[in-house]
Formats: structure tokens, sequence, C-alpha cells
């Protein structure tokens, strides 16, 4: 008999090969997973629009109505078929690239249709190009009216046949077969106080829900459910760790941090860096497991933090480590601090999936005996093979790349955990910071080093690129240095490759050697490749650096006083404030050029207006967080901070707060869960922790 973890392989119309491609593209194994495989959004067919009250955005309408004439219109490669569509009211043009034929035999002028699809403005016409069109007395048989689920998927799955149509099949086919396996996983006090929808009913209602209501409770308490799990898990981890997890304690400030602080620091801290450095060394010194959590906007001086912290630990005769997310960014703090740390009797090492052979060796022996004081590198420092003689701090930079997971290994290293710094320029409201990490401490940069002046950001069409390429011309006179970033999305990484080259090539013919030099840098180079690209750059050898987002964090070269960023509608909020924060890192004026496609639709107006309008972080987050619909890429989903199925910890704060609240009372009334009335909730919460993931519990 099957249970929820049979795997997906036995559903009808799926079999081994389509089981083995959603394993590799989705993650999706068992019948449970694809449970809990939630769409990220619905197709709403149940409104129709007249055209007069059609939205004005690109959005998918429905709209009933009339083909009134069919024709052929030529263009510059072959001709596209235009319909003029009428509702009786007014008129629109729906539109076919290809496939002319076929549709033009299916279908038949002055009959009454119903035409769905994606509308595009252009100007005040509205028009939708390839529509739905299904005969109005054909549609009740059709089931076409009400939501429509649609799944996250992939290039490779919709090209390998696995579409929106197949999911909802096998998903439909899955509650078909399961309906009997769903068990309650709440009280029923909690069910009873938040009037939540039933397990089972949710997650029917999820996939197809029944009207918008339904949807709504459905969401509500699958998120419901999902938080007040991660609340219970934080909240308990938080207690166990207040009352046992002991720390070394780090008692004395010794020679090393002295002798840098006093001879060898670069500048003078500002206010909110020396308050940061007293909280962590309070922490570090209190014999508890420091876990803190440093925030601070782009360019607010968190790697100083970090490196004197490092010297405290290793001033008590511990090791330090500090994790960067990406080989380049690794690369440059071993470089700056290497270069800091010069004249100390210190040895600093970096390790990287690249570094190989002899020199892996070496640097593992070193970890090992002590020799090596501190090591630089990447996710390669979590390895197994990693031993360290005495880790005893752990600094994670921009953390938001790293899994809670990632993190949770480091701390398996050593006998007594490490002290753990996670540095991250995301700005997250405190209170929601803390529900998110809830066993993590905060401190926060709310301060620019001085002399900082605010960098300039302006919005440019193509049109415009001659007057950019001149005013570059005149920085690169000035002496300054220049990024130009081009996006990369994953879906369509050749697209982007081919503008990269594109825009590399017409900038090197517009800046020619030997007066120019050009960087570029791409995630499809080899590690060593970047670097040498990238160290030519921050050694000033090259003006330009051509380069996709690998840029985005933390690179430091205070001379580079111009961000241009191509196709910038085409980044979100966060992302488009990480990149221009690699500028104004020094005492010029720096400058932030926007490069607006021709395709930009309101939203993106809103996202480069705002850009233009502030600097300041913290004011781009709530934007971010008012604009950003569910499933945008630069959610905080995908960040890392948390693998979230359902809910999202910006736009769902209400239900965050209330999972928090009721999983806190909860536990302070029944801290081992064994009241009769919390069995379900015990066994459940039982289920989690030995499985890890959140959603892997109902077997
Ligand atoms: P982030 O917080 O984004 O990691 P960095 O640590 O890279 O920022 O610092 C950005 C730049 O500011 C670096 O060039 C650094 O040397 C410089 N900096 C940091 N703190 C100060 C300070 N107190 N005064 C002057 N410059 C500083
Ligand atoms: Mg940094």
């Amino acid at each position: 008999m099957e249970t929820l973890q049979t795997s997906i392989e036995y559903l009808k119309g799926v079999g081994p090969n389509r089981a083995q491609l959603l394993r590799e593209e989705l993650g999706l194994r068992t019948f449970q997973d694809l449970l809990h495989f939630f769409p990220n959004r619905y197709i709403d067919r149940s409104q129709f629009y007249t055209i007069a009250s059609l939205p004005k955005a690109t959005a998918e309408v429905q709209i009933k109505g009339q083909i009134l004439s069919l024709k052929m219109v030529p263009q510059k490669r072959g001709k596209r078929l235009v319909a003029i569509f009428s509702d009786g009211q007014s008129t629109m043009e729906m539109v076919w690239f290809r496939g002319h034929k076929w549709i033009q035999n299916q279908l038949k002028t002055n009959h009454p249709y119903i035409a769905f699809g994606r509308l595009s403005w252009y100007g005040q016409k509205p028009s939708i190009a390839h529509p739905e069109l299904t005969p109005e007395n054909e549609a009740e048989n059709q089931h076409i009216q009400g939501l429509h689920p649609v799944y996250p998927s992939t290039e490779k799955l919709v090209n390998k046949g696995v579409g929106q149509r197949i999911m909802k099949q096998t998903v439909a086919q899955l509650l078909q077969l399961t309906r009997t396996h769903f068990t309650e996983t709440l009280s029923e006090g909690l069910i009873q106080k938040l009037q939540l929808m039933p397990r089972s009913e949710a997650l029917h209602q999820v996939h197809f829900p029944s009207n918008t209501h339904q949807l709504a409770n459905a969401q509500r308490r699958l998120k419901f459910e999902e938080l007040f799990y991660i609340q219970l898990q934080l909240i308990q981890k938080n207690r166990l760790q207040k009352q046992k997890i002991k720390g070394y304690p780090f008692e004395s400030v010794g020679p090393l941090f002295h002798d840098y602080y006093t001879n060898f620091l670069p500048f003078q801290l500002t206010g909110a860096q020396q308050r940061v450095v007293k909280e962590i060394r309070n922490d570090l010194g209190s014999g508890r497991q420091m876990n803190r959590l440093l925030q601070g906007d782009v360019g607010a001086g968190k790697t100083m933090v970090g490196l004197l912290s490092m010297l405290i630990a290793i001033d008590n005769h511990y090791q330090a480590c500090m994790m960067a997310p990406t080989e380049i960014l690794a690369q440059q703090h071993y470089q700056s601090l290497k270069e800091a740390l010069n004249n100390m009797p210190l040895s600093v090492a970096l390790l990287t999936g690249s570094v190989k052979g002899k020199e892996r060796t070496a640097i593992l022996e070193g970890l090992q005996n002590g020799e090596v004081h501190i090591l630089i590198g990447t996710h390669a420092l979590i390895e197994d093979k990693v031993q360290f003689k005495n880790l005893g701090l752990a600094i994670i930079d921009e953390q938001h790349r790293f899994g809670v997971a990632q993190r949770a290994k480091l701390w398996q290293k050593n006998t007594l955990p490490p002290h753990v710094l996670v540095m991250t320029a995301t700005p997250i409201p405190r209170t929601l910071a803390m529900s998110v990490y809830g066993d993590l401490d905060i401190s926060i940069i709310d301060e620019l080093p001085p002399g900082r002046k605010p960098i300039k950001t302006v919005v440019r069409s193509d049109a415009q690129r001659l007057q950019v390429f001149k005013f570059i011309k005149d920085q690169i006179g000035l002496g300054r240095q220049i990024y130009v970033v081009y996006p990369l999305i994953q879906e369509s990484e050749k697209m982007d490759y081919k503008d990269l080259m594109d825009g590399h090539e017409s900038m090197a013919r517009y800046f020619p050697l030997p007066n120019y030099q050009i960087s570029i840098v791409h995630g499809q180079m080899k590690p060593a490749d970047k670097a040498y690209e990238m160290e030519r750059f921050v050694q000033g050898k090259t003006h330009i650096m051509v380069a996709t987002t690998v840029i985005e964090v933390g690179v430091n070269v205070p001379n580079a006083s111009v961000m241009v960023i191509e196709s910038a509608e085409r980044f979100g909020l966060s992302q488009l404030h990480q990149l221009r924060g690699r500028v104004g890192r020094g005492a010029d004026q720096s400058f932030c050029i926007l490069m607006r496609g021709n395709k930009s639709s309101e939203d993106s107006r809103t996202r480069l207006n705002t850009m233009a309008r502030t600097n300041d972080g913290f004011e781009i987050a709530e934007v971010d967080l008012k604009m950003r619909g569910p499933g945008d890429l630069m959610g905080t989903q995908q960040s890392g901070v948390l693998q979230l199925k359902i809910a999202d910890v910006m736009k769902d704060q209400e239900i965050l707060k209330t999972a928090r609240h009721l999983a806190r009372t909860l536990l302070e009334e029944d801290p081992q869960l064994q009241k009769p009335e919390h069995r379900t909730i015990r066994q459940t919460y039982a289920k989690i922790t030995t499985h890890k993931n959140i959603w892997n519990y109902i077997s």
C-alpha cells in the first residue's frame, strides 16, 4: 500500500524518467514532497473584464466576446496574425506569432468566446498575445472557471513536456489517492482559537481552491502551521541554549588586539563600530557561547569589526575562521586581512574549492596543529575534512546566502561550539529578525564611516548611452574605476551570457586598448581566472570591470566610483542596493547609473525611482517588502534565511507574530508538551526534529 513516503514514480503518468526529472529539477521525491509542493500563484479565471475596465498593467485577464475579423500583418521577420476582438462595447487586438494556419482554421468570427491571456499595453492600446480562446458553450465542460494553480517550474521541465497541465493532473491524482492519509498536526485548541481550516481540507484547497476566500483560509492555516513549528523549535533551542550552552570564555583582550588597535588601525572606528565591538567583547567574555547577528548597511564597515573579534579569539589562544559566500569574496577578505595583519605574528590561510593538492594538505595540517590562526574560505570550510585544533570564533559574512543548517554544521566541529558572528547587509527590521533567527542576538551598525558622500543615482535609457560612455571616460580621466554589471538569471543563462559578451565588445570598442584596460568576470569562468581578473581591477590595473552579479556581495574597491547596471529593470530592489553599495566606499563622489531597457513595467519603474530617490537600505527594504509578489526570485524564501514552503517571513508578519506568541505561551505552560491536549503537537514536533525538514513530518 502506498504511504506518503512512496516515490512519485508510482503515480500514473509519472514513471521513472519523469520522476528523475522532477527530483533533479524540483527536489520532489515522495508523495509527501509533492503534496507540499505548493503553487506559487494562481490564475484567476473566476472573473471577467470588459475591455474598458482592463487593469492598466500586465496581468492575466479573461474577457467574453467575439472575433470581428482576422488578418495577417507582415512584420520585420515573418507575419503576425491579428484578431480584432470585441466585447460588444469596445475592441482590442489579439495576436499570434506562430501556428497561424491552425488558429485560422480553428477560430470562427462572430462566435462567442472566452478569451484568456496575458495583457500587454502598447501606449493606450491593450493586446493579448497567444490568448487561449474557449467557445463559450464549451466553457463549462472544460472547467475553465475558477482558480487554477501555477506551480514553480523550470525551463527543462517545460521542454521535456512536464508543464502545468501535467503537474495539475498529477497533484489531483495524488490528492485523490492519499486523501485518507492526512492527519491533523495542530491541537484542537489552536484550531478552535484561530478558526483554522482542518489540515486535509487545507491541502486540497491550496492546490485546487474553490474560491479566493477558501484559498486564503487554506494558506493561512498552512502558513501558521509552518511558522508555528519553526517558532517552537527556535524558542526551544533558545531556552536550551540559555541554560546549557557554555562557550569558551575569552577573558582577556590581549596584546594582539591592543597592538593592532593602537598601532595599525587604518582609521578611527565609528561610534557604532565601537559599540558593536564592545557588545561582542562582552559576549566573548561571558562564558556562554556567542550567537550574534551583525547587521549593517553595505559599506558600514563590518569587516573591521570581524577582524577585531578574531584578534580577541587569538589573544585567548583560539583559532578563528571567516566564511564568505563566494570565492571572489573569500579571496578579497584574505588579501585585505593579510595586508591588515602584515606586521603581526599571525598566520592567515585561504581555503576554497580551488585550493588543491599539497597546498590544501598543508593548510589542513596547519589547522590541526594550530599553526594557522585565521582561516578564510568559502563553503569549503564546513567540509568534514577541515578540522581545527581549537576553533574559538566563526564569522559568517553576508549570511543571507548561508542556510541555518550550514551554520549549525560549524558548531559540530569542536567539543564546545565556537562563538558565532553572522554579518549581513540585508536589512531586516529588528523585531522580525528576532523571530526569524530566534536564537541570535543582534547588533546593528547604523552609521556610515565619516566623509562618505551619498551616491548619486540616475536612471538612463539606451538612447543616452553615448552620454553615459562619455561620463565614464571623464571619470576614468579623473583616475576612477568603473563597474558595469549585467543581469544573470539562471533561467536564461545563455541569453544573459550573450548580453554580457556583446556589452563587453561594445565597451572594448569605445574604450580601446592600450589606453583603457577592461576586466571581465562572470559565473562561467574558472575560479582562478575570475580571481586573476578581479585582482587586476582591485590593484587598479584595469579601469573597467564588466561583470555579472558575481560581484554583488562584499567586493571592496574604494577607488571605484561608478556603478553602471545594465537592464536594471530586471533586478530586484535589494540586489540593486547591494550592487550600488560597491561604490561610494572612498572619499570621492560616486555614481550609480541604472540603464533601463525598453520593456519596463510599472513595478520596475517604481524600483528604479526608489533607487534614485534614496540610499537608505531600510527604506529600500520597506518598499521592496510592499511591492514584492510571491514567487519572486529575490524573495526571502530563496535567500536561505529559512527554507519556507509557503509562509513569507516578510509578508506574513502578522501570522508570524501570532505563531511566535502562541508557541511561547505553549512552552511556558507545558515545556515538555506532556499534557494530553498537546499530544498532537508533541508528536508532530518530535517528527520534525528528527526529520529536519519542517514539512517531512506526516507519515
Ligand atoms: P561592509 O560593512 O559592507 O562589509 P566594509 O567592511 O567592506 O563594509 O567597509 C567598507 C569600506 O569602509 C572599506 O573600505 C573599509 O576600509 C572602510 N571603513 C570601514 N570602517 C571605517 C571607518 N570607521 N572609517 C573609515 N573607513 C572605514
Ligand atoms: Mg562586507
